[in-house]
């Protein structure tokens, strides 16, 4: 097909479908791979093109247009109007490195969170040369014959060729939420992409599924048209940034009013000029602001979601970070996320006896049963109606692996697999079935019902064949199949499959129930019509062993103080099993099933919820029920699911986390989470990335903030000795430590890996503030006070040195700035001891290794060769007021940071050995 007028998908509605192949150059197989690819280079990806989402430039300029800087600004000015030409030169050159430091941190911040985006793909299922694939959905072009499902987004404009039941949510495009009735047929509808028989690009699929042509890929879809023009994205901010941009206006709010004050004792108490009285305050609102906090935060945050994505755990916005840490409560699929989803149909229960499932065949009593091929009905074995059941009522295609070494390929659920390679160990053909028996109608699987419906034609007779769970099978079934022979179902027979199926459901494995009924010939059928008096067959018996590494998962988890409550759609009894085998709850757990769980109070619940508790046979909406009571009673909690019925509870937990690879696109859309690899150990790994996020961001607001002190207090000793003591510390040397070499040390922090035992701790409470007392004490109390004492010390003793006393002290001159330079290479060296003790709230810095975080060996080295250069350089050394050292100084310097490591050592040891009695 070559390049052509695009016509809108609509156009093509009242079309005759052969037509619509013929434009298409396509036919009922799909295209052929070499064509597929052609059409890909003329047509392009089918992708929706984004927007940069804001532009670089109108980052880059905030960042020199916030308080701080602005101050910084004008305070140059100031500084060039008082004839201190130098000095404006570097306040001004100080706030251009610290806006591009700001902006590249938020830079990198955007483009790990940008390219999370490109991390999930999806998937669409399309037939080329014949055969069905999977696809990832940007290689879809038009003339793809394509399947639509229930759950997932409409990948293309699209015309029907078949649907069963298809039902589209098109408020994407149209606004309306009700789903749309879609079917071949055509009728034109009301409004807008009101079309019968044509499905929209962004839309979802909400029941049934269907076959379809695709006619527009890509920017030419209705969808791709109105994102060109309304592309906008949602910049969400989360709490945590809302708290600190609070935090950051407070504290600055509280520094000018501190530099307001000092700037008029300066003039009065002191009598300094005034443009010097103004640098002076200025120094000590620079020495309160945490100018770099914010930028930190973010990439500290985005840096986490990045280490969660390689963990297989995709959040979307940064705010999930933080409630991951939270978490309190996890509610838990069973099938998937905490089993391997790999299931084997292993035992086979009839009326007539029980069979065991080996490689190659059915081995009852040892002896071997192939399946036998007969078609007709009524001569059939019991065995064969139920792998005909099996492979009929399926919609599932299992491919061959392509090398031994790889699994085969499953286009559809794990279970309808099992059955199909139960059905092959038969050596029953499946094709040559599906033609002898074709399929009329179908009432597709949905977690309500719990079991699907196929309507096929046998010796031109329709019968129902049906699947399900066994409970819900068994009160519609009237009849048993026993030995070729129907005859009624009695109370003796049930107890007798329930009893089965409770020994199977005891050793952890899940059991699908089979029956069948022969129906009128009619042209369509109503599904209660159908779904009852079935005459039962037997049970296939599952087995779907749990993953390995959930074991661990979980024993992590309950030390963490998360309790996992599993909601699954499985029998109580399976369910019961596989939570006490991996060690969710114990025997003594209660099990409340679906129905209970309708008649149950919300007092009830609530009171149920304080113990050990396991739902199931639930249906996905009582999973919002459970998550709103959980939630009403203070807990923080993470939701699982994968359908479309899951939506409101994934919506509804505080994190919802969606399947990936099982999920459907509306449960992806709905969660805050998506699992790359369905894995429950994943969401135990990215809550512990959580904590470690937000412990990182205390530990470098610790460190930043620990400066402060002794930043402020040479200021303080100035003005109270009305100038008699000379400025310890001057306001080039406190912009050097603010903005100079605190930062890089602060980044290190910031990506800290987990310390050791964070997942031995209860998770933090809901209320918990960022900047709590522990963290302020800490910083002024004991960080701060040290090394305000410490490089006091050291400026009274240069000058000492010197040959200066107290009531004498150097005023200009060399040695006056000999004993700044050594007030701040005091605090400088009290910094790389903070740095390395911030590292770990209780564990050993030696035990996490103190080399083991090279960034920030990285930004210490920095540190030390900045203030080489500030000493040393001659150009600097006059715009730094700074001088050389000697010896005996630089051994001063040296030893301070090997006590403050000790002191700390020995307080987080004894803090250790505090909470272990
Ligand atoms: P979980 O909720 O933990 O993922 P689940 O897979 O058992 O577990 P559902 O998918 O809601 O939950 O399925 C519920 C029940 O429906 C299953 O236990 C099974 O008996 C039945 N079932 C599952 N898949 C099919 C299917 N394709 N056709 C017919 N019945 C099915």
């Amino acid at each position: 097909m070559g390049q052509q007028k695009i016509k809108a998908a609509g156009e093509y509605a009242n079309v005759p479908i052969e037509q619509v192949y013929q434009q298409f150059k396509t036919s009922a197989a799909g295209l052929s791979h070499q064509e597929a690819a052609k059409r890909l280079t003329t047509y392009g990806q089918n992708a929706i093109q984004r927007s940069q989402r804001q532009s670089q430039f109108k980052l880059f300029i905030k960042n020199f247009t916030s308080l701080m800087a602005i101050l910084l600004w004008v305070s140059g000015i100031i500084a060039l109007f008082a004839g201190m030409l130098e000095l404006a030169i570097a306040i001004w050159a100080v706030n251009l490195i610290n806006g591009i430091f700001s902006f590249w941190q938020e830079h990198a911040a955007q483009k790990a969170t940008d390219s999370l985006r490109q991390m999930l793909p999806a998937y669409t299922q399309v037939l080329r040369d014949g055969q069905q694939q999977r696809l990832d959905a940007v290689d879809l072009v038009p003339g793809d014959i394509f399947t639509i499902q229930a759950g997932n987004s409409v990948c293309a404009d699209a015309r029907l060729i078949s649907a069963t039941g298809l039902q589209v949510d098109e408020s994407a495009l149209t606004g309306e939420s009700v789903p749309e009735s879609k079917t071949v047929a055509y009728r034109p509808g009301d409004g807008k992409f009101a079309e019968t028989n044509i499905v929209y690009a962004g839309t979802m699929a909400a029941s049934g599924n269907a076959q379809a042509i695709a006619l527009n890929t890509g920017m030419t879809t209705e969808f791709g048209q109105i994102a060109q023009l309304t592309q906008n994205q949602r910049d969400n901010v989360s709490p945590l940034q809302k708290e600190l941009n609070h935090l950051t206006q407070q504290i600055s709010l509280l520094a000018i009013l501190i530099g307001v004050l000092f700037f008029l004792l300066a003039i009065f108490f002191v009598h300094y000029p005034i443009a010097k009285s103004f640098i002076f305050a200025l120094g000590m609102i620079v020495a309160f602001i945490p100018e770099g906090l914010l930028p930190t935060v973010t990439l500290s945050l985005a840096q986490g979601v990045q280490r969660m994505a390689k963990k297989h755990a995709l959040v979307k916005e940064l705010s999930s970070v933080e409630t991951l840490g939270e978490t309190t409560v996890i509610c838990s699929d069973k099938t998937g996320t905490l089993t391997q989803n790999q299931m084997t149909v292993n035992h086979i229960w009839l009326p007539s006896g029980e069979y065991k499932v080996t490689g190659q065949g059915y081995v009852n009593n040892g002896q071997i049963n192939i399946g036998q091929q007969a078609y007709t009905f009524g001569q059939l074995h019991d065995l064969d109606l139920l792998s005909q059941i099996s492979v009929l009522n399926n919609n599932t295609t299992v491919k061959a692996p392509e090398n031994s070494g790889q699994q085969a390929k499953i286009l559809g659920t794990p279970t309808e697999a099992a059955l199909i390679i139960l059905a092959e160990k038969a050596q029953l053909d499946r094709p040559a079935l599906q033609a002898k028996l074709p399929r009329q109608q179908e009432f597709p699987f949905d977690s309500e019902r719990k079991r699907m419906t196929t309507i096929q034609t046998v010796d031109q007779q329709p019968v129902a064949y049906v699947k399900g769970a066994l409970d819900g099978l068994l009160a519609i079934s009237t009849t048993i199949l026993d030995n070729g022979q129907v005859r009624p179902l009695t109370d003796q027979d049930r107890q007798q499959i329930l009893a089965a199926d409770k020994r199977y459901a005891a050793a952890g494995l899940r059991s699908l129930a089979m029956a069948y009924r022969q129906l009128q010939p009619q042209t369509t059928w109503v599904q209660a019509d159908v779904e009852q008096q079935l005459t039962f067959v037997g049970l296939t018996i599952m087995a779907d062993p749990p993953r390995p590494e959930i074991y661990a998962a979980v024993a992590k988890c309950h030390a963490a103080n998360i309790r996992i409550i599993m909601v699954t759609g499985d029998s109580a009894l399976t369910a019961k099993s596989i939570a006490c085998k991996i060690g969710i709850t114990s025997d003594q757990a209660r099990v409340v099933t679906g129905d209970e769980l309708t008649n149950m109070t919300d007092a009830d619940l609530k009171a149920a919820l304080s113990d050990e508790l396991i739902f199931a046979r639930v249906a996905p909406e009582q999973k919002y029920r459970v998550v709103t009571m959980l939630q009403s009673i203070g807990e923080i909690v993470a939701s699982t699911g994968d359908g479309v019925n899951d939506a409101p509870a994934l919506k509804k937990a505080d994190i919802g986390v969606a399947m990936g690879m099982t999920g459907t696109d509306v449960a992806k859309d709905a969660a805050d989470m998506i699992l790359t690899d369905d894995n429950f150990a994943s969401i135990v790994a990215a809550i512990e990335e959580g904590r470690t996020v937000y412990s990182n961001i205390q530990k470098f607001l610790l460190y930043i903030l620990n400066s402060n002190l002794p930043e402020a207090a040479p200021s303080v000793v100035f003005l109270f000795s009305r100038g008699l003591v000379p400025l310890p510390l001057t306001v080039m040397q406190i912009l050097t430590v603010d903005l100079g070499t605190d930062m890089l040390p602060a980044l290190g922090l910031g990506a800290e890996k987990s310390e050791p035992g964070i997942m031995a701790q209860p998770p933090r409470s809901h209320n918990a503030h960022l900047l709590n007392r522990r963290i302020l004490l800490k910083a002024f109390g004991w960080y701060g006070l040290i090394a305000a004492i410490l490089s006091t010390i050291g400026y009274f003793l240069t000058n000492r040195v010197n040959g200066w006393t107290m009531a004498n002290l150097a005023t200009g001159g060399f040695d006056y700035r000999q004993a700044t330079t050594m007030t701040l290479a005091t605090i400088i060296f009290c910094q790389i001891a903070a740095a390395l003790n911030c590292r770990t709230q209780r564990s050993s810095v030696f035990r996490i290794g103190i080399f083991s975080n090279r960034k920030i060996i990285g930004g210490i080295i920095f540190e030390v060769l900045l203030l080489l250069a500030l000493m040393y350089l001659p150009e600097l050394q006059i715009i730094f007021n700074t001088a050389p050292l000697r010896g005996g100084e630089w051994l001063y310097l040296l030893a301070i940071p090997i006590p403050l490591l000790l002191i700390e050592e020995a307080r987080k040891y004894w803090l250790r050995r505090r909470s272990t009695h």
